[in-house]
């Protein structure tokens, strides 16, 4: 790693000089290592991984910025992007974390329905990203369920077979891919801004009690995709959903696709480290066929 070119590119982002005088490991993150690197006054949150991941660390970046302008949860601003040595890496604002209460989560709720109000015309996003280390395409289309179809469900069922998932749950899942107009009958989403990976591990509290979304995956799609994945790993406080709720009602068929929208994650978990995801992936399949009829 070349300190000094990092260096050279923070301050040319910040417009004024960034000496570095100390960096410290931070612990937690899935995919990439993370330091905090301060200067005799400031301090940055930075993320290091390979040095062909530059675009997943930009397409980040865009997604930060995007986010921000929906004036709904407080994201953390990115400062640059680069490459140093054989290293990619991300340079962000530090939002030094906290604790949080029920409080804090009930305007947690109340902010992510303010971003979900910032839609687009179109579904999908100007660049492809990342969920998890998988390629996310983001395929713009003025048809939600072609999207999913395609760039979501369809996607990942491919790159399964190539995995190695039973051919069976493979057949299902297309005949699924097929269904999928049932699930929309009376539902049209909007094409909202969404965070794209709101499991747990994707949100904090700041010192100052503000709650904090990072590490996203961002596109614009049916919000009901971001409320589900709260849903996936244990939920979010109860507070959460009724705050949410009392900003921007959800659809009652949100209880049914939300089945659909975390499909996509698990196949995707299976993709990536495999084990008992495929037979989750296979169970959900089932439960929304049975729906289908
Ligand atoms: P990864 O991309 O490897 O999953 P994350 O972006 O999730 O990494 O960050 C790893 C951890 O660092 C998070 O769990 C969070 O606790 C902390 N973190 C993330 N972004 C910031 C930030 N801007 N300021 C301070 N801490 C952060």
């Amino acid at each position: 790693m070349e300190w000094q070119s990092i260096e050279t590119n923070i301050s040319d982002n910040l417009g004024r000089t960034f000496a570095l005088e100390s960096q410290a490991n931070v612990g937690g993150g899935c995919i990439n290592t993370a330091m905090k690197i301060s200067s005799v006054n400031e301090t940055y949150f930075i993320k290091f991984n390979d040095i062909d991941k530059l675009a997943m660390f930009e397409a980040e970046a865009e997604g930060l910025r995007d986010m921000a302008a929906a004036n709904g949860v407080r994201v953390p601003t990115p400062i640059c992007t680069g490459t140093s040595g054989n290293q990619s890496y991300i340079v962000m604002e530090h939002i030094a974390m906290g604790g949080g209460n029920r409080a804090v989560m009930s305007e947690f709720g109340e902010q992510l329905a303010q971003m979900h109000q910032h839609t687009s015309t179109q579904f999908g996003w100007h660049r492809d990203n990342t969920i998890g280390s998988t390629t996310q395409v983001n395929q713009q289309d003025h048809d939600w369920v072609t999207f999913w179809q395609q760039w979501r469900l369809g996607y990942q069922l491919n790159l399964a077979t190539r995995h190695g998932i039973g051919s069976r749950t493979i057949q299902r899942g297309e005949k699924l891919q097929q269904a999928l107009t049932h699930f929309f009958s009376d539902y049209t989403p909007e094409p909202s801004i969404l965070h794209g990976d709101l499991w747990s591990g994707n949100y904090g509290i700041s010192e100052q009690g503000e709650p904090v979304i990072f590490d996203p995956a961002t596109y614009f799609g049916d919000r009901e995709a971001d409320i589900a994945m709260t849903e996936l790993f244990g939920g979010f406080d109860q507070t959460f959903y009724t705050a949410y709720q009392s900003v921007w009602p959800l659809d009652v068929g949100y209880k049914v696709r939300k089945t659909l929208y975390n499909l996509y994650h698990i196949l995707n978990h299976y993709n990536l480290f495999g084990g008992g995801y495929g037979a989750q992936a296979d169970g959900m399949i089932e439960q929304l066929l049975a729906e289908v009829g």
